[in-house]
Order: C-alpha cells, then structure tokens, then sequence
C-alpha cells in the first residue's frame, strides 16, 4: 500500500487578503521549536503508516519556503528515517515568489525537494497589491525561472480568477504568461470570499467591488480554452497538467487514498478516520512535548465514506468507476443510489456515462456543487 504525508508549516510574512487557511505571522527564532515539534509528531506516528510505503510528500501551509533549505533538508532526511519513502517519492513544497535565488532553490533540491508549487495567483501587479501578496508579477516570473535553472522541472503554480476588479483581459493576460512559462502544472482557483479574511470583513462592509458573474463567467472560459490550447491537460476541476506532470499527492484526496498529516491544523486520513490537529501552532507545540497535541477526530460511516468517495472522484477526468465503487464498498451504485440521479444528470447534460464509469461533462465541471449535491443522499 502507498500512503502520502502531508505536512503544514504555518508560517507566512503576512496576511493575504483572501486567505482561509490556518497561518501565523511569527519571527524566525520560532522555526526551530516548530520543526522539533514536527520531529516528535513524526516519530510517534511513524506506526500508523509502518506497513504502507510513502510515494508523496506534500510540504504546505504557510508558506514552507520560509523554513529554509537546512530545515527542509531535516524534515525530509527525519521522513526517510522514520517512514519507508519510495526511490521515485515526489517531493512538494509550497513557496511563495520572493527573493529566492538559484542557489536557495539548489538547496531544496539537494535536500530531497523534486516539485515546486509556486503561490503566484496572478501576473499583475494591480491585483497581486489588491489582494495583499507581497510579490510582483516580474518577481513571479523570476521565481519560476529560478527554480528551473536550478534543476526544479516541475513546476507548479497558482493561479485566482475572480479578483476584485479582475477583468476577463487581465486574467489572459495572466494565463498566457504563464504558459509560456517552464511550469508543467497550473491548479487556478476562482476566488471565494471566506468569513474572518480581510475581504470577508470589507464584503461585510459593503467595500468590496467584485467582477459581474458575467465577467467570471468569461475567465472561466479563458481557463477552459487557454491551457488546453498549450499542452495543459485538465485532469481535476481546477488542476491542469503538461507532459503527464500531474501532482501525484493531490490525486490521493482525490482518489481518496490515505494519508497522514503532520502539524498544527494537517489533517490524516486512514482508514475510515478523519484526524485533525490543533488549529494552533502554540499548542500544537506544547503538546508534542507531552504525549500528544490536541486534535480532532471523525470516524466515518461507511455511507458518508461511499458519497466522498464518490464526490472526490467527480471531481477528476478519469470519473467515478461504478465497478470499482461496487468491489470497494459491496454495494452496486444503482443500489446505493436511486437510478434518477445520474439519469437527471446526464438528462441535464452535466454528468456523462463512459462504460462503467461517470464523469463530469464540460458544463458539468462548471457546476459542479450543483452536481455534488445530487449526490449527498444524508
Ligand atoms: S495565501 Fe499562502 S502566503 Fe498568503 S496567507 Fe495564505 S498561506 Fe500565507
């Protein structure tokens, strides 16, 4: 069996203006309390995944890069220590465009990173100020090629539709400059304005100046008609691939294999357990130093088991295969669910039937919470 390892490194220089996940503007004198914090989780969970091999690492957050090369290089030699890590095991890690040099990215790569996914959401300096990124657009572009020269060939960035006055002109713009980037992998997002950002408070104001749905309506055809007119695969709803460059550690959630996370806020999977450490870094700490941080955990049944899995699979190309769904939960899909589900789908052209397996169509990638919440039968 393959597992993945996912771990958060929560740390970031500032706030984005749009941004939900968990992270901690803190000085660098805490990096090291962290990382020994990430050592001690490591070692005590080493067990949950003794007889699986691990084939993805996935260093997120935050914005990893800022641990530095030594600190990464530590981590990863503590993953091969600690877990049986496969020869070819791709190596993620997240950083943000700064002022990273062609040695700094040579430094990763000697310490066991193989994949960069660059943070670059946009190649305008209007709408990266907008949304509180501390980068340019010129120093994105740098980035990436930086971490080329330095032997980084696969490249992953991302990339937001939907900014506040983003037009369908600038986001092309955006798109075509990245194509023509070395980047083997772009997953672009449409902005969603979450509650407790910055943006969420200016929304709650009334201060916060959207595209039409009209104009976002518009950038999501660019994306649909750009990147597969350079190479770029889609092969989930909002990740898009060149030269087979797919991010292995992705498909896990997507296919819905397990994995285990490491740090404050990471979440594992195994199992039908669902695990969710402490949302805070201070007390994530405090409690590898004793027996264990804070977390959740959620045991799933295995009909919420059955509909994610289901969910997680329409969200990629290759679909949902009716057979293996059969085989994997004993209970053929047209048992488990009414037959007029996937017929009114397919009957509004969203969803599409290929042999034994379903699949989104175009307009059904679009709409696709639409489609998943046909599915949702709790
Ligand atoms: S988007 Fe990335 S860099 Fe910005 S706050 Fe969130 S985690 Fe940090």
């Amino acid at each position: 069996m393959t597992v993945g390892v996912y771990i958060h490194i929560p740390f970031c220089e500032s706030h984005c203006y749009y941004c939900a996940f968990y992270s901690a503007v803190e000085r660098a004198d805490v990096y090291d309390t962290y990382l020994d914090a990430l050592l001690r989780e490591m070692e005590a969970r080493a067990e949950d995944i003794a007889a699986a091999t691990v084939d993805s690492i996935y260093l997120g957050g935050g914005t990893p890069s800022l641990f530095g090369p030594e600190r990464i290089g530590e981590l990863l030699a503590a993953c091969r220590r600690f877990f049986t890590v496969s020869a070819d095991c791709e190596v993620t890690m997240e950083a943000n465009p700064a002022s990273l040099s062609v040695d700094d990215y040579r430094r990763y790569c000697h310490g066991g990173v193989n994949r960069l996914s660059l943070g670059v959401q946009s190649f305008s300096d209007r709408h990266l100020q907008r949304a509180g990124r501390l980068h340019t657009a010129h120093e994105a572009r740098q980035a990436v090629q930086r971490a080329y020269r330095a032997g980084l060939t696969n490249i992953s960035i991302d990339l937001m539709y939907g900014l506040p006055a983003q037009s369908s002109a600038s986001f092309q713009h955006s798109l075509l400059t990245a194509v023509h980037l070395p980047v083997s992998h772009i997953s672009v997002y449409g902005l969603t304005v979450e509650e407790g950002t910055y943006f969420g408070r200016l929304q709650q104001q009334g201060r916060l100046q959207l595209p039409s749905e009209t104009e976002e309506w518009r950038m999501y055809q660019d994306m649909c008609r750009i990147l597969p007119h350079y190479g770029f695969d889609r092969y989930e709803i909002a990740n898009f691939a060149r030269n087979g460059k797919r991010s292995r550690h992705n498909q896990k959630y997507w296919h819905y294999m397990p994995y285990l996370g490491l740090g404050a806020a990471a979440t594992s999977f195994l199992g039908r357990q669902r695990r969710t450490n402490i949302a805070d870094w201070k007390q994530y700490v405090a409690g590898t130093a004793r027996y264990s941080s804070p977390y959740e955990t959620e045991t799933l049944t295995e009909e919420q088991l059955a509909e994610e899995y289901v969910f997680m699979h329409l969200r990629t190309r290759k679909g949902v295969d009716t057979v293996a769904f059969a085989r994997r939960f004993g209970i053929s899909f047209c048992d488990f669910y009414p037959p007029s589900v996937a017929a009114g789908l397919q009957a509004e052209g969203l969803l599409t039937q290929i042999g034994s397996t379903l699949r989104l169509t175009p307009r059904g990638m679009a709409l696709a919470n639409r489609v998943m919440a046909k599915f949702i039968l709790t």
